[in-house]
């Protein structure tokens, strides 16, 4: 009996869950752990009810509005940003796709294409294995000396993703250094919370871009233990910015190492895409800077440049590095081709912003509340998850118009957005269209509005 009653209680602990599901923040992680935690009587004859666990982590999501639906989109080759999306009928319809993180596009630049097509008939398809036993090739080497000229360090590490660049740099760091004090922005990424918790630091969080915080985090912290600032540049659901220099000053302050995610900036800011502290003039001062190919350069992988000791203790220690296979040779010959390309093609970035400010002045002009961002990204809040995804899903059906809804733990609730990713290709027909079809949205699903600007 005794043993029945202990198994009727399994306790189902599926919170880590949505931490690895999407961006996730310092925030969420916390405050959803209590909210994922729940009890099921699970004994079915001594045995545990999976199936049951699992509908009703489902069933969970499903009651707060907040269950995905993929949409099965085709992009099309030379034809960007538009795409074929399959309806659940079967059927299709063309698409305008407004939420891309494809920034510039380069995912169908002719030049990235070329170089992926011809590094697929040289060398295959896949590497072949680990960069440690078969799986370094010309091309790896070539992208990490590329990365590493872009950062102006002397060295850079391929990761098969940014994610994994985050979650293994981070996580190692901790090791290598015996100590570590870990200091995380409470908005940062849910493969940097995933690295630092897997380091086994100590860990403090502070406020989001408040340096303040910081600082007395810093003061507080024992003065000879070595420390990391860990933070992103560029923050990918609101579009705002960290003050980098002020970072490294205190860093300097304080003896503190910095780990910089540059994600949503690589490619995108700087005379040669290097980042918000390429544009701010403070690379050389930022430790170790982290990037995707899979945003800005269109491609997948991600990387870590720094010093060559940084580099190669990581290499050296980092399992997400050593066991798994490397990057297929014509993803790293297309990363080269981008990030190459975008190191001289200013004017794209140019554009790029000359876009968004276009959509964010329509916007205003509809009194439509967009978050007022200084970067590319360009957040319209809703406040809600059930209007949210009725907004996203009205403008597909009704518009042709893909925009994906953003909801918690992605965002705090009650901030719930459509987030729009204005590129060069986006013109100013689309725009017209988009803010024509979302006006009237927004008067149809009664969503407030600000009011019209001047
Ligand atoms: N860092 C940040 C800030 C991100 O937003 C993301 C992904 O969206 C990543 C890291 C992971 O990058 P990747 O998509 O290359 O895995």
């Amino acid at each position: 009996m005794e043993k029945l009653s202990n198994l009727a209680s399994v306790f189902w602990t599926v919170w880590g869950l949505h931490a690895r599901s999407g961006v996730g923040t310092e925030r969420a992680a916390r405050t959803s752990a209590s909210a994922f935690v729940f009890r099921r009587s699970g004994c079915v004859d001594d045995a545990v009810n999976y199936k049951a666990a699992f509908r009703s982590a489902v069933d969970q999501v499903r009651n707060e509005g907040r269950y995905r639906v993929f949409a099965d989109l085709k992009r099309r080759c030379g034809d960007f940003p538009r795409a074929t999306w399959t309806r659940p009928d079967g059927g299709e319809t063309d698409v305008v796709v407004w939420c891309s993180n494809d920034y510039l596009g380069q995912g169908q630049n002719p030049v990235v294409i070329q170089a992926m097509h011809e590094a697929i008939d040289a060398l295959g398809a896949g590497s072949g294995g680990t960069r440690n036993i078969s799986g370094t090739t010309r091309y790896h080497v070539e992208l990490e000396a590329e990365l590493a000229d872009l950062h102006a360090k002397s060295a850079a590490l391929l990761f098969t993703s940014g994610y994994v660049a985050n979650e293994g740099a981070l996580a190692t760091l901790g090791k290598i250094l015996p100590g570590l004090v870990i200091f995380s922005d409470a908005l940062n990424h849910a493969s940097m919370i995933a690295g630092i918790r897997n380091s086994g630091c100590a860990r403090h969080v502070f406020r989001h871009n408040d340096l303040e915080h910081l600082e007395a985090l810093l003061k507080a912290a024992p003065a000879k233990a070595p420390k990391l600032i860990a933070f992103e540049s560029v923050y990918s659901m609101d579009g705002d910015v960290a003050d980098i220099a002020g970072v490294v000053t205190l860093a300097k302050a304080y003896g503190a190492m910095t780990y910089l995610d540059e994600v949503h900036a690589v490619g995108l800011y700087g005379l040669r895409g290097g980042g918000v502290a390429e544009r701010d003039g403070v690379m050389a001062e930022v430790d170790i800077i982290e990037g995707t190919l899979g945003k800005a350069f269109g491609v997948m992988g991600g990387y870590i440049a720094a010093e060559a000791e940084i580099v190669d203790a990581i290499r050296s220690y980092a399992s997400g590095f050593i066991f798994t296979t490397s990057l297929p040779p014509a993803l790293a010959a297309g990363a080269i081709a981008s990030v190459s390309w975008l190191k001289v093609h200013h004017e794209v970035r140019i554009a790029h912003q000359a876009r968004a400010a276009a959509l964010k002045h329509r916007f205003a002009e509809a009194g439509l509340p967009a978050l007022e961002s200084s970067t590319h990204i360009v957040p319209v809040m809703v406040g809600d998850p059930v209007r949210c995804k009725m907004v996203s899903d009205m403008l597909l059906t009704d518009h042709g118009v893909y925009v994906q809804p953003i909801n918690y733990p992605t965002v705090p609730r009650g901030t719930e957005r459509l987030r729009f990713t204005p590129t060069p290709f986006h013109t100013d027909a689309m725009i017209h269209h988009l803010v024509e079809a979302m006006d009237h949205l927004w008067a149809r699903c009664n969503v407030a509005r600000r009011p019209a600007a001047a």
